[in-house]
């Protein structure tokens, strides 16, 4: 007889310092499939996830799972929700989700597995931490003997909770992110072993009193790059099935954040334990290596002058790194914003802000229109202040996901007035509304890393700037944690720690 595995998505990386709450409607608009409409999305000619990526975690899953298991498997598609990062869940969003998987779960009758795609740093108003509670709803309704495997994005926050709920967990090894297919892959791995009893993957999995370090984190580079080797070898030895390091993501108010490692084992739980806690001494060995800082809005602007040849041969892409939308910032700080338009005489520079009472003022206005309004600063007013305008309506458009947007001229500053949160990463942002990347001086970007793999062919300068906003790099010095954590308070060794947090003694 052949076996049943269900798979489903919930994933949402949360800023936790915004106030912009996510609803069911929030993920309805931005990505939402289910049942035979998601298993074709998930088919080698479909598109997983439209406007964002062709095929992530779960097309990975089921094409590996085709692979491994042929007709063996029965595949059992649930549901697909995804959000852009942004803030906490309100309470009806995560009811809705446990009613939800609990509908789900009755009509699917007997299952011999369970795939999840989470994101892993998802918190709530009233849940705190809903990943645990969808983990524990599923457990509790497929019972203690049917493997679960959840994959996570690596600035995800692992915990008791979720490791209690005796899940599988396995996460990105790229940072930027280029790996969604194959974790999906991983994860089909452990998976079919551990339903067709090919293996019994035990899983062991270490947290450290660590927020920051790694430098600038990406796996590429120095001192990331030594870890992620290692994880590499040891995934290499015949029972290690295998290994993540979780790095967190610091808009996160969780009094217990800080990284983690988990390693997944055939059968031999002392091993698991051996690889998870070498792994994690791999970890707190880079704690020292802090982000770069980032210069000032004044001080960008001065190496953005300086940069003659690259603004000539493309652009300057400029990370408005206080706001960073991908990051879950509101995308209304006017602090870069202002100084790129007191300074920026005789550029051409394309930027964003998001308001959506301007986007409703404006949106009946004829094109060629003068107006004058103030933008930004409305929704946290305690950032920002609104920036008086001057200019002209030059387009409208309709995005999917992120609502309506208004292009103005402001001379020399193209600016996008959105609705919703822009998420200026790709240059389809500025392109569907007529601007060309590479015709400008500066692009404003409100994205951390991953604009950098989208721009490669415009961007010849990449500069970050620091204002004050809701992705600053010294957040977590505003959290309180239950435990004394690196860098914000002085930490011998990490273990103790680490014991407490996961109620185990060695
Ligand atoms: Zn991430």
């Amino acid at each position: 007889m052949s076996k049943r595995i269900a798979f489903l998505r919930i994933a949402q990386e949360t800023n936790a310092l915004s106030p912009v709450l996510t609803s069911i409607d929030d993920f309805r608009r931005t990505h939402f499939f289910e049942h035979g409409d998601l298993l074709d999305r998930c088919q080698p000619r479909g598109e997983e996830a439209p406007g964002f990526l062709r095929n992530a975690e779960l097309s990975g899953f089921v094409k590996a799972m085709k692979r491994l298991a042929g007709d063996e498997v029965e595949l059992v598609p649930m549901f697909s929700a995804w959000m852009i990062p942004a803030g906490p869940l309100t309470e009806d969003a995560v009811r809705w989700f446990l009613d939800r998987i609990r509908r789900e779960f009755e009509a699917a009758g007997h299952l011999d597995g369970v795939y999840v795609s989470l994101h892993g740093a998802m918190r709530g108003v009233v849940f705190e931490e809903p990943e645990a509670d969808f983990l524990e709803t599923i457990r509790k309704l497929v019972g203690p003997d049917v493997p679960v495997v959840a994959s996570l994005d690596l600035h995800a926050q692992m915990s008791r909770r979720k490791a209690d709920t005796g899940a599988l967990f396995l996460a990105y090894h790229t940072n930027p992110h280029r790996d969604h297919a194959s974790t999906g892959a991983r994860c089909a791995d452990v998976l079919y072993k551990a339903v067709t009893g090919q293996a019994r993957p035990v899983m062991a999995w270490r947290t450290l009193p660590m927020v920051l370090g790694g430098g600038f984190t990406l796996d590429f580079l120095a001192p990331m790059r030594g870890v992620f080797r290692y994880i590499r070898r040891v995934m290499r030895h015949p029972k290690v099935m295998d290994a993540s390091a979780l790095m967190v993501q610091l808009w996160n108010d969780d009094k217990h954040l800080g990284w983690a490692c988990t390693a997944i084992v055939d059968g031999d739980t002392l091993l698991a334990e051996e690889v998870a806690h070498e792994l994690a001494h791999k970890l707190w060995s880079v704690r020292h290596h802090m982000p770069p800082l980032f210069p000032t809005a004044d001080e960008a602007m001065v190496q953005i002058r300086r940069a003659k040849w690259a603004r000539r041969l493309g652009t300057i892409c400029l990370s408005d790194a206080s706001d960073m939308v991908g990051a879950g910032a509101v995308g209304e700080n006017t602090r870069l914003l202002r100084t790129l338009l007191e300074e920026g005489e005789g550029m051409r520079i394309f930027a964003t802000v998001r308001d959506e009472e301007v986007v409703e003022a404006l949106w009946g206005t004829s094109e060629g229109a003068r107006v004058e309004v103030e933008v930004g600063g409305k929704i946290c007013p305690e950032l920002s202040r609104p920036l008086p305008v001057e200019g002209v309506v030059r387009g409208r458009s309709t995005d999917h996901g992120f609502g309506r947007r208004v292009l103005l001229d402001l001379g020399h500053m193209q600016l996008i007035v959105t609705e919703g949160p822009p998420l200026a990463m790709k240059p389809m942002f500025y392109r569907s509304m007529g601007l060309k990347p590479m015709k400008a001086d500066v692009v404003m970007v409100k994205s951390l890393f991953p604009f950098r793999l989208f721009f490669l062919c415009q961007n010849r300068k990449t500069i970050y700037a620091r204002t004050r906003g809701m992705t600053d790099f010294d957040a977590p010095y505003r959290v309180q944690f239950a435990h004394p954590v690196h860098p914000v308070h002085p930490v011998s060794d990490w273990q103790t720690v680490d014991a407490l947090r996961r109620g185990a003694w060695y």
